[in-house]
């Protein structure tokens, strides 16, 4: 078999593939380290600490005002205060007492201070009054042990004040200086070093040649690394070469306690690491295919008494396979509890397919409908890295079921501890004057969730009531009228702006230099080495191109992504010489621009949500002067 050929032979199930994981790794004895409380932020506890002594050490006033014996005031009142006569001394913080509190008598005390003998309880001064030279007049009982903190009540000692495994915060290191510990035994955090691999990375901060893309799964792993008790290092990024990936990996190997490559893991030409990791140490290769999605190419080996992970590519496939994967073995490395993710019920509004056989996760975004959560799952692809960003959580569909049907009742793991329900929801067609619009929410501190989902997508989530708003571009094909002709009942439009969707083509071409739109587009016809590029079935931009061709099917026709940028980046990159977009995209890309028809871009608004606050605040930058100025500066037209 060829290395071309060959396939996941054995793909191990998710469960199993992490218990195989597991035994390979566990039980090992923990590396432990003394750090000094400042610098044991974030490590586990190694043992059990036992409180040396007690706190507070002495019985303490828990206020200002005088020590007392209780039985001296019991039949004190307004009418028949007790007189005490006052003691020779004034018991400060830190002042040792001298003297005895017999019956009659009073001490004058501080908060912090400790109770003197004979002393049962404590006075606080404003329930007290002078009466004459060195005595006091109380008008009230007291009970024994008023204001007293007795000796040991806080934190008594040999009793254990934190288990093995806690992780040290402000509040621990609180009680641990408050018993007088200096230091304390840690689990020492584990070292990981991550490599990324791929003859197409390049490091943020260096340009980006042709082909090339920025290593992205470098810093999002190092990151996750020590979100979850490991030292990330990162000891670089190496081209598809086996030999100088094998040294970089040995080396990487060497310096660590664990090892996560990312990239070269699919058994295709050219993707080398699963060998190399094969002939690290032993056992070796534990898993190599996992029934994951995304995820499927993920490697996990165990050399030599250490981890090393090969992580899928794309860097959402990485991410779900590191916090699914190798998460819990990392945390139990560095002897921390498992991953508390928070977890909610929300209803999935759409149906999600789902491939049979594959431990499916699918990121999906939360607002708030009449009667729960509701799931929204991310429409971008596995490539897409800001579906992390943008989405609040994950839902999993398992192996054994083919899709998620609308309407089912789904728990969705959060990203974050708390659910943030988001001040405005727009679901619909995404424009980037949009940004603009909202941007001053933001400033006001008023969260908006966007979800891109095309208009006609947008129109039924505004309709079913998951969104405030949704924002379209809808031309009615025959009355020529946009956007109003498609509103349902409960929804008002609201007018936005206009953007000229034009023929985008390099300047300087002089097929298209200097002629109108419809010109443009025949002259391409005429040549035909000219390629274009398209846009996808139900794009407002695809009505117009369609208009335009009149039938006419040119090279590149079936060439149809699936947003503005997409068709302006194809003709920079001259893989196609026209196409159709918005001027502001055209103009971004420094690309020449025909102008051909005007847009409508408006907010389709559900008019029961009118009035709440996010809405108001939109409506109302809507309306700025400054908001108007800055679309214009960007090429939109406000109505
Ligand atoms: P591979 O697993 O090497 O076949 O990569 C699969 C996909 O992930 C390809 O599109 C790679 O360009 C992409 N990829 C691999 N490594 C990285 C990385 N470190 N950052 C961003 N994308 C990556
Ligand atoms: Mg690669």
């Amino acid at each position: 078999m060829s290395v071309d050929q060959e396939q996941f032979l054995t793909v191990l199930s998710r469960e199993d593939a992490l218990a195989r994981f597991e035994a390979a790794l566990f039980p090992r004895r923990p590396v432990t380290e003394q750090r000094a409380l400042a610098d044991a932020i974030g490590c586990a506890l190694a043992h059990d600490v036992a409180a040396p002594i007690d706190v507070p050490p002495f019985d303490r006033s828990s206020v200002d005002g005088f020590a007392v014996r209780s039985s001296d005031l019991k039949d004190a009142t307004g009418n028949r205060p007790a007189r005490l006569a006052l003691n020779g001394e004034v018991i400060a913080c830190g002042v040792a007492p001298q003297l005895i509190v017999t019956s009659g008598t009073a001490t004058p005390i501080a908060t912090g201070g400790p109770v003197p003998r004979g002393a049962d309880a404590v006075v606080m001064i404003e329930h007290t009054q002078p009466a004459g030279e060195g005595a006091i007049h109380i008008d009230r009982t007291a009970s024994p042990g008023q204001f007293v903190s007795y000796a040991g009540s806080d934190i008594a000692r040999g009793e254990v004040l934190l288990r093995a495994g806690t992780i040290i915060g402000s509040r621990e290191i609180g009680m641990l200086a408050a018993c007088g510990i200096p230091q304390i035994s840690v689990v020492r955090k584990p070292k990981v070093a991550v490599v990324s691999t791929g003859d197409e990375l390049v490091a943020p901060g260096q340009s980006l040649r042709p082909a090339a893309i920025y290593d992205t799964n470098g810093p999002i792993v190092s990151a996750a690394v020590s979100e979850n008790g490991g030292i990330p290092w990162f000891a670089g990024s190496f081209p598809d070469n086996e030999a100088k990936l094998e040294a970089g990996m040995r080396a990487a190997l060497a310096n660590s306690d664990m090892l996560v490559l990312s990239g070269g893991t699919s058994k295709g030409s050219g993707d080398v690491s699963h060998r190399i990791v094969s002939r690290l140490g032993q056992p070796g290769v534990i898993a190599h295919g996992v029934a994951l999605k995304p995820g499927k190419p993920l490697c996990l080996a165990v050399c030599d008494g250490k981890p090393v992970v090969v992580l899928p590519g794309f860097p959402t496939s990485a991410m779900f396979t590191f916090h699914d994967m190798i998460v819990p073995v990392l945390r139990r490395m560095a002897g921390l509890p498992p991953r508390a993710d928070a977890r909610v019920q929300a209803r999935v509004p759409v149906r999600i397919a789902s491939e049979l056989g594959r431990t499916e996760f699918v990121m999906v975004s939360l607002v708030e409908g009449d009667d729960g959560l509701i799931a929204y799952p991310s429409g971008k692809g596995s490539g897409a890295i800001t579906a992390f960003a943008q989405a609040d959580g994950f839902l999993r569909i398992d192996a054994l079921a083919d899709q998620m049907a609308a309407g089912t009742e789904a728990e969705v793991t959060l990203f974050t501890p708390h659910v943030r329900v988001p001040d405005l929801v727009i679901i619909g067609s995404h424009c980037t004057g949009l940004d603009i619009v909202t941007a001053p929410l933001a400033r006001a501190d008023l969260s908006v969730r966007s979800i891109s989902v095309g208009s006609l997508g947008g129109l039924a989530a505004a309709s079913r009531g998951e969104c405030d708003m949704a924002p379209i571009h809808l031309l009615d094909e025959k009355t020529d009228v946009y956007n109003a002709p498609f509103l349902k009942p409960g929804l008002e439009l609201v007018p936005g702006y206009r953007r000229m969707q034009g023929i985008v083509f390099r300047r300087g071409d002089s097929r298209f230099e200097g002629l109108d739109a419809r010109a443009a587009v025949k002259a391409a016809l005429a040549d035909p080495a000219c390629m274009m590029v398209n846009r996808n079935q139900g794009a407002g931009t695809r009505i117009l191109i369609d208009r335009l061709l009149g039938g006419a099917r040119p090279d590149g026709y079936w060439n149809q992504p699936k947003s503005h940028n997409a068709v302006a980046a194809a003709v920079a990159q001259h893989r196609a010489d026209w196409g159709m977009t918005i001027a502001p995209v055209a103009y971004a890309a420094g690309l020449g621009f025909i102008p051909f028809a005007e847009e409508h871009y408006d907010f389709a608004l559900v008019t029961a949500r009118k009035n709440r606050p996010g809405v108001a605040a939109f409506l109302e930058s809507l309306r700025a002067k400054e908001t108007r100025a800055a679309l214009e500066q960007a090429g939109f037209h406000p109505v």
